[in-house]
């Protein structure tokens, strides 16, 4: 049961790497501390309660709150798709592209179709699936995933862009980031008016009116649903809310819990296919609801609380293991504490069972979770499941408990440990090459318990 050594050593090594992870989650984490202190935002406790609350609400009543988006977004004239994988939904798309003959697609950042490779689905039946989120865009050339949930390229310097930007493009290579900006708008423009679908995610639907509500700060988002003839929306279930004026609880924890804003600079709430009389906006609009494995996760009562996620990143930000090993070394797209909850549910517990593992259970990431996931709790479940699985660890638990109800063995054992610690032999040296072992103490708990007695 253990995490990917080498690969995480070399993270560990690579001194522009940590001071990139460490530094660019720092900022974020101060961004966001002061976004929430209580002389700045008082009402931030209550609405985390409520914002949790509605989320609670929605997934015990989710079959409800489906059937009532998709009337709704049937009423203005869009389409609900349902998909039960991921294979289903980049299906629909493919079709979709064959029968209007639309081989080039924008999409904006989704964690959604990262989940489920959809650009490698696409590529697969010859289309171009362009990535418009500068971070995004960065990442395809560079032909990575994404590092983190929220900022994906922010292990990257502006070195890196340069060289990618280089190989890639064939541009000079130029470190100022305000060029490479410029680079990225300009070979994506071209994208956006040539395209014939638009895809992006949608970081709340509201079942009462159909609307797909997406926020972002750079607006590609917003060019993405609006200059493509067709839109699709690939979204989660959970990414479902009862009624639109919910939003503002969401809204305002978001921006702030994300980047420290109070709103970032664009929201758009989309419903449908542009009306008669409007300029702009889609002529077809899709919203395919991806299962993947949620109505598993809803099933259980317990962990389903992890489908409350907003994916705000902050609790990558707050997390020491994280900020260590930063977002590749995860085996899945979800990296950070939300990822160690949600990848072994999503891919099974006997898969990368080391994940639920790898924390130290310091509740940093339940402190500022903006809904209130108890994710310590939830990695205590699943540390529960896996051990119960695994026969070699429950013997390692029944020989400590055997041992807990005998004193004197305990003892003993405890001597023959304090002793082992001053070696470094067999399965200690392991142990210990990664890990400080601090010296034991000249008198144990016990001597110092019996002499104290005297
Ligand atoms: S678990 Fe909470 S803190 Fe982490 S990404 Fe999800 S909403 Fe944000």
């Amino acid at each position: 049961m253990s995490a990917p050594d080498s690969a995480i050593r070399q993270t560990l090594a690579n001194a522009n790497l940590q001071l990139a992870i460490y530094s660019n989650t720092g900022r974020l984490k101060n961004h966001r501390s002061k976004a929430v202190a209580p002389d700045r935002f008082p009402e931030y406790q209550d609405l985390r309660t409520r914002a949790a609350a509605i989320k609670r609400h929605t997934l015990a009543f989710l079959d409800v709150y489906l059937l009532q988006l998709e009337h709704a977004v049937n009423d203005n004239g869009g389409k609900v798709i349902w998909a039960s994988t991921g294979e289903e939904a980049a299906d629909f798309i493919i079709q979709l592209a064959k029968d209007r003959e639309a081989n080039l697609i924008v999409k904006s950042k989704s964690m959604t179709t990262e989940e489920i490779h959809l650009n490698d689905r696409l590529a697969q039946h010859e289309l171009e699936t362009v990535e418009t989120d500068l971070g995004e865009y960065i990442l395809q050339l560079a032909g990575q995933r994404p590092f983190h949930i929220l900022a994906p390229a922010i292990h990257m310097t502006r070195h890196d862009v340069a060289k990618v930007f280089n190989e890639k493009l064939g541009i000079e290579h130029d470190t100022v980031i305000e060029n490479q900006a410029m680079t990225a708008r300009r070979v994506l423009r071209e994208k956006f008016l040539n395209a014939g679908i638009g895809i992006t995610g949608a970081n709340f639907l509201l079942a009462d009116s159909g609307g797909v509500v997406i926020v972002e700060n750079e607006g590609n988002a917003r060019l993405t649903l609006s200059a493509p003839k067709i839109h699709v929306t690939v979204a989660g279930l959970e990414k479902l809310i009862p009624r639109a004026r919910d939003l503002p609880v969401f809204l305002d924890l978001l921006g702030r819990s994300a980047t420290g804003q109070p709103l970032t600079s664009y929201t758009s709430i989309v419903s449908g296919p542009r009306r008669n009389g409007e300029l702009d906006g889609p002529e077809e609009f899709y919203v395919i609801l991806l299962d993947a494995g949620r109505t598993k996760l809803l099933a259980d009562p317990e962990m389903r609380e992890s489908l409350q996620c907003i994916r705000c990143g902050a609790c990558l930000n707050a997390c020491p293991v994280y900020r260590k090993i930063g977002g590749h070394n995860y085996p899945w797209v979800y990296s950070g504490p939300i990822g160690k909850v949600i990848t072994p549910q999503f891919q099974g517990v006997e898969k990368d069972p080391w994940l639920p593992f790898a924390s130290s259970l310091c509740g940093a990431c339940a402190e500022v979770c903006p809904v209130k996931i108890d994710i310590p709790s939830l990695l205590l479940k699943l540390r529960k499941e896996i051990v119960q699985a695994n026969p070699e660890d429950r013997r390692y638990f029944r020989i400590w408990a055997w041992l807990m109800q005998r004193p004197g063995m305990y003892a003993l054992a405890a001597k023959i440990g304090r002793a082992l610690m001053g070696f470094n032999i067999g399965p200690l040296a392991a142990w210990r090459s990664e890990r400080d072992l601090p010296a034991a103490p000249p008198k144990s708990f016990r001597d110092l318990w019996k002499q104290r007695k005297k």
